[in-house]
């Protein structure tokens, strides 16, 4: 099965294209829900974390603080470095079983916000980059999380640039309100599945 990534930036509508893909009944690993459930729920991964954060990084009834965690990493890249190194190893563990478990198809998909600066994209076969201007992503955010501008415009800082991305992408989708997604996506469907069986008869 060919292992296809979905990334982009904020709100640039990577959910969206994926329950798509999904109607058209490819499955999709979604690696920042996987991040969060290993953070909570992993003990190995907790031990870690308390390792290196502290303590204080579970209330006492074991909860992971966010908040806590957050306040860290906000401000200073290396500890967001450091929390990113320790949560991928677990998050492509649960890929590899979540793999096991799906439906057989030609291809999935894994869709990761922090793909490329993670680096965790290097076991994909395909990398698709959702892509949309900057303004575009922040008036969906404003309006889907109620975030300020300013606050948006601070992820947005912090992510790469989307012209870095570009150059990692083997396709990509605009997704500016101008072009159709539909009929993109379903271009992109019929080539991800004549290229699955380029593959396996390779
Ligand atoms: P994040 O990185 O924040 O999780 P995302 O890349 O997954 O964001 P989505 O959640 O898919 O982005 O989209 C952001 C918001 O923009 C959502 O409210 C979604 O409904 C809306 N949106 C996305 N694409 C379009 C579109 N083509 N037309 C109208 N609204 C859209």
């Amino acid at each position: 099965m060919l292992r296809v990534g979905i990334t982009g930036g904020i709100g640039s509508g990577k959910t969206t294209v994926c329950k798509i893909f999904q109607a058209l009944g490819i499955s999709v690993f979604d690696a920042d829900r996987s991040a969060k459930w290993m953070m909570a729920e992993n003990a190995a991964l907790k031990n870690q974390l308390i390792d290196h954060f502290g303590p204080a990084t579970f209330s006492v009834d074991g909860t992971l603080d966010r908040n806590y965690l957050a306040q860290i990493v906000f401000n200073k890249e290396e500890e967001l470095i450091q929390l990113n190194q320790l949560v991928h190893p677990f998050v492509l563990l649960d890929y590899e079983s979540w793999l096991l478990n799906i439906p057989k198809a030609p291809y999935s998909i894994r869709e990761a916000a922090i793909l490329l600066e993670s680096g965790t994209y290097k076991d994909l076969n395909v990398i698709i980059l959702v892509d949309a201007p900057d303004n575009l992503r922040i008036k969906r955010v404003i309006q889907r999380d109620k975030r300020s501008e300013s606050e948006v415009q601070s992820i947005i800082s912090r992510q790469w640039s989307m012209e870095k991305k570009r150059k990692f992408a083997s396709f990509i989708i605009q997704n500016n309100e101008k072009e159709f997604l539909i009929p993109q996506i379903l271009h992109l469907h019929e080539l991800l599945i004549s290229q699955s069986e380029h593959n396996t008869s390779a």
